[in-house]
């Protein structure tokens, strides 16, 4: 009879998972920007951002008024590597003139009570941070200001809505200075809602903790969401949390449908009619009244006692929730029900008292099955937040009715787990969250503080300022000068090699040409067929592996393995027995006396085979085609792909004199006046003059720049010393640069929990292809975590915040330098020209500048700043060292041909 009298009340599975897509739409609508200022759930930013990590240290303050006491706590968090914390409460009583009287008297009243606290507890003249747990709807701006909503429970003080209430505490805290302890000095730091601090709290013990539930007097819950989803909060980086308000749900009429005649009658008969529908279908404040309003529906109606109504029966607030607990309890029987009934006046049959039993159990478990579908809204937004298929996670619940009813926690995660069978959902109370949690907030802000502090000195040596920049320039053109001059050539670290090419391409050129390329991430073969006048080319190209043995073996193995790969190509293309012009692009510092003539001066990036510096490589590769005697080659030119890439664009562009390389090295070339080159015979024309800028430095002469982690690179590299520009600016090196800044820092414990793992140590796994995965403004933060998670790096939703600062310090740093570097070329060939303004283009080729978010984009700034005189055009070249080989090659051939 019970049940179909409250057939409504009843709600299966398919009624529940609606609830929950209703509740999720809700929170669409709350965070939208458009659609907030109508949205029933409220979804307010809590500007906390970070759950604690466990290195939290101190002693805090709080006071925590909106729970059934109001109460003041003195918190101890030490960093002793076990999660532990001290806390020490006292309650005070809430009388009913203080809850339904002035704001002044109010805060006066919070502030008595707290000196209270601190005169007990012997904390007069402390100075501590004070946290405030406030549990109403409040509109926070800021951590530590936030404006009442709207009183919600049992509260009804007046001029405080709308009002900072933060402002106000801070207010009655001067006023009470002469009775207390100086004001100032206890400043109150973070604006606290309970369900945030129950998070916060299990946060503490258990990282995985990202929502915060509240079953108790009120009800409540928050959760971490992405800022990305947050519109009234700037930014898109990172979480905060979000107090959701879910009191509120149902406060538009949407969930008119599931609210019965009773739910109606209470709402009427309430503080707050027409507020918090939710609400006052689930917690403990409204459940007793909701019971009573169901017997004595029923009792009139002859269903119960006899149809006899007493005057408890008929007043409100006779049946309290502690009653509905105590009924519930099925293994004492029905001698709780009957006391508690005959209490009230009603005589009951035991089928009366089981029938009541049945109707507390119906209420109670709709409370717990509505809770459950809201819960369920947030889990499942939040998995889908994290774009996973099953997600681990836990809930931290405060609250009496969860706490005290004996069925209500295993109903509320048997349902939840039914609900969303796809989270692994641990529940765990909070001990007196609504307290600690202030304390946790305030302990973890401080933690934020000290830690951006310490990281801000990490990186601030890779902010470069535009005087230093300038100074970089500065310095570059000298040691350009350096390396021009006859006497000074020969120790400058920028080397100036001449390159004896002299002519772009005037569209001619033609026929069949073999290329080589080495000295890049691959070693390629290509055949590459210019047909003149219609600047056409078409190549066909071979990617060879060169193994690490080979890389830095013998020299003579190094170049019989490279003859051996055109060897296959020409099999390939089934060109054997055609002696075809090469050009052998070869991308190391090669001292020249004629195109085809190229002393190695020494290894860089990752090479290092034997018996090589110091010897011309067109002989050692003509003895490699001789020693394997199958084919004969004609080698026309060495080439540097810096040269190559200009020729390349100096193909379609006449105007383009400079070749830049952003690639594993960094590099460049430019068409230099013959007669500032003093180590080569004539003053007529120009020459292209390869720079091998990645030495600059290699005397020290920007050693101020050089951080320790700069140092710790080229120390671990296989060239100290050597190339230190180059290290500070090229794909080889960024990501090692990244991955020792990463080291200090989780060394320093602020990165990784301080752990160092397996794979961070090794090096090179820090590719510089993650820092364009990470730093591309598209890609989400959880996808950072995924690529760190990839690279063995277990990471925090802060850490990758960390991690994607480090790479944009690092990548920036480069590509300013290598910008003031090319300004210095740039001014040199306006000043060449003797021309107020200059018109160039560069040809750039490298992975670095084509593919890296920010790189490019970057250098040119920088460039724009240091040469404001030039105006530069940056010309992305296809495939240089291939293309730009076989130009030269060709160029070469014609001039070679004409001579004859
Ligand atoms: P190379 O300079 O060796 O001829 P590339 O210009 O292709 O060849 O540069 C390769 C280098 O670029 C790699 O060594 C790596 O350091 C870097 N790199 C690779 N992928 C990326 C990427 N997505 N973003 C930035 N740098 C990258
Ligand atoms: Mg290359």
């Amino acid at each position: 009879q019970v049940d179909r009298y409250l057939y409504h009340m009843r709600l299966s599975d398919d009624a529940l998972l609606d609830v929950m897509a209703r509740f999720q739409a809700e929170m669409v609508k709350g965070l939208g920007r458009d659609t907030n200022p109508t949205a029933a759930v409220k979804m307010l930013p809590t500007f906390v951002r970070s759950l604690p990590d466990g290195s939290e240290k101190g002693e805090f303050l709080a006071v925590d008024l909106g729970g059934s006491q109001f109460r003041a706590h003195q918190v101890k968090v030490f960093d002793d590597g076990k999660q532990s914390s001290q806390l020490e409460s006292k309650f005070y009583p809430t009388p009913k003139e203080v809850i339904e009287g002035s704001g002044a008297e109010l805060f006066d009243y919070v502030v008595d009570c707290l000196a209270d606290f601190m005169e007990t507890k012997n904390l007069k003249h402390k100075k501590l941070p004070l946290g405030f747990t406030f549990s109403f709807p409040c509109k926070q701006t800021k951590l530590e200001e936030g404006f009442l909503l709207g009183w919600t429970k049992h509260f009804k003080v007046r001029g405080v809505q709308d009002t900072d209430v933060v402002n106000s505490l801070r207010k009655a805290l001067k006023k009470h200075k002469a009775s207390f302890v100086p004001a100032e000095d206890l400043e109150v730091l973070a604006l606290v809602n309970d369900t945030v601090g129950t998070m916060m709290t299990c946060g503490y013990d258990d990282p995985r903790c990202e929502v915060g539930l509240i079953i108790g007097t009120g009800t409540n819950a928050c959760y971490m969401e992405d800022m990305r989803h947050i519109d009234l909060v700037e930014g898109d980086e990172g979480r905060m949390c979000i107090n959701t308000e879910w009191g509120a749900f149902g406060d538009d009429g949407a969930l008119d449908d599931l609210r019965t005649e009773f739910d109606q009658e209470l709402d009427l008969g309430s503080l707050n009619p027409g507020k918090q529908l939710f609400e006052k279908m689930i917690s403990s404040l409204h459940l007793g009244e909701l019971v009573r309003l169901i017997l004595l529906k029923m009792t009139k109606e002859g269903l119960l006692f006899n149809g006899k109504v007493s005057t408890a029966l008929l007043t409100k607030g006779k049946i309290e929730m502690k009653h509905i607990c105590a009924m519930e309890k099925y293994k004492e029987g029905l001698g709780n029900t009957k006391e508690i009934l005959t209490e009230l006046n009603l005589f009951p049959t035991e089928e009366d008292c089981i029938a009541v039993q049945h109707v507390c159990t119906i209420v109670s478990f709709r409370s717990a099955n509505l809770c459950a579908a809201a819960l369920a809204a947030i889990l499942t937004r939040l998995r889908e937040n994290k774009k996973l298929l099953r997600m681990r996670t836990t809930v931290g619940i405060d609250g009496g009715l969860y706490k005290t009813h004996p069925q209500y926690a295993k109903r509320l995660h048997k349902v939840v787990r039914r609900l969303v069978p796809n989270c692994d959902v641990r529940f765990i109370l909070s001990e007196s969250g609504s307290g600690k949690g202030a304390a946790m907030v305030t302990a973890v802000g401080y933690r934020l503080a000290a830690q951006r502090k310490r990281i801000d000195a990490a990186l601030a040596p890779f902010l470069l300022s535009l005087d230093t920049l300038r100074e970089v320039k500065n310095k570059m053109r000298t040691e350009l000068e350096y390396g021009l001059k006859r006497e000074t050539q020969a120790s400058a670290s920028v080397k100036m090699l001449p390159t004896y090419v002299c002519g772009t391409p005037d569209g001619t050129e033609k026929g069949k040409f073999l290329a080589l390329d080495l000295g890049g991430t691959n070693f390629r073969v290509l055949l590459v067929k210019i047909r003149s006048g219609r600047r056409s080319v078409r190549m066909y190209n071979k990617i060879f592996a060169i193994p690490l043995e080979i890389m830095q073996g013998t020299g003579e193995e190094l170049f019989d393995h490279i003859v051996q790969c055109i060897a296959d190509f020409l099999e390939y293309m089934g060109l054997k027995g055609a002696r075809l012009p090469l050009g052998f692009t070869f991308s190391f510092p090669c001292r020249q006396a004629s195109i085809d003539k190229g002393t190695l001066v020494g290894w860089t990036k990752g090479f290092k085979a034997t018996d090589c510096e110091g010897e011309d490589v067109v002989d050692m590769l003509r003895e490699a085609i001789k020693r394997r005697n199958e084919f004969d080659l004609d080698i026309v030119a060495v080439v540097n792909d810096t040269v190559g890439t200009m020729m390349t664009c100096g193909y379609e562009d006449p105007n383009c004199e400079i070749g830049l390389i952003a690639g594993t090295g960094s590099n460049v070339c430019y068409m230099e006046d013959m007669k500032n080159i003093e180590i080569v015979e004539g003053n007529e024309g120009k020459m292209c003059i390869n720079t091998e800028w990645g030495g600059f430095g290699d005397n020290g002469c920007i050693d101020n720049i050089r951080t320790k982690y700069d140092k710790e690179v080229d120390e671990g590299s296989l060239n100290p010393g050597k190339q230190r520009y180059e290290k500070m600016t090229s794909g080889m090196y960024l990501g090692e640069i990244v991955r020792q800044i990463l080291i200090d820092l989780t060394k320093q414990g602020l990165l990784f929990r301080g752990q160092i793992s397996e794979s961070l140590r090794k090096r090179g796994i820090f590719e510089t292809k993650f820092l364009s995965q990470i730093e591309s403004d598209r890609l989400a933060l959880l996808q950072v975590r995924l690529i760190l998670q990839q690279l063995g790096l277990d990471s925090t939703c802060e850490d990758s915040i960390i991690v994607k600062e480090v790479c944009g310090a690092v990548s920036r740093r480069a590509a300013q330098l290598c910008g003031a570097g090319l300004a210095a070329i740039v001014e040199k060939k306006r000043e060449n020209q003797g021309v107020e303004r200059l018109q160039i283009t560069v040809g750039v080729d490298g992975t670095l500048y084509k593919l890296h978010p920010h790189f490019s984009r970057v250098l040119q700034e920088t460039v724009k700043q240091l040469a404001p005189q030039c105006d530069v055009t940056f010309m992305l070249s296809e495939d240089g060292s291939g293309k730009g080989a076989a130009l030269i090659t060709a160029v070469a051939k014609r001039l070679h041909n004409v001579g004859q």
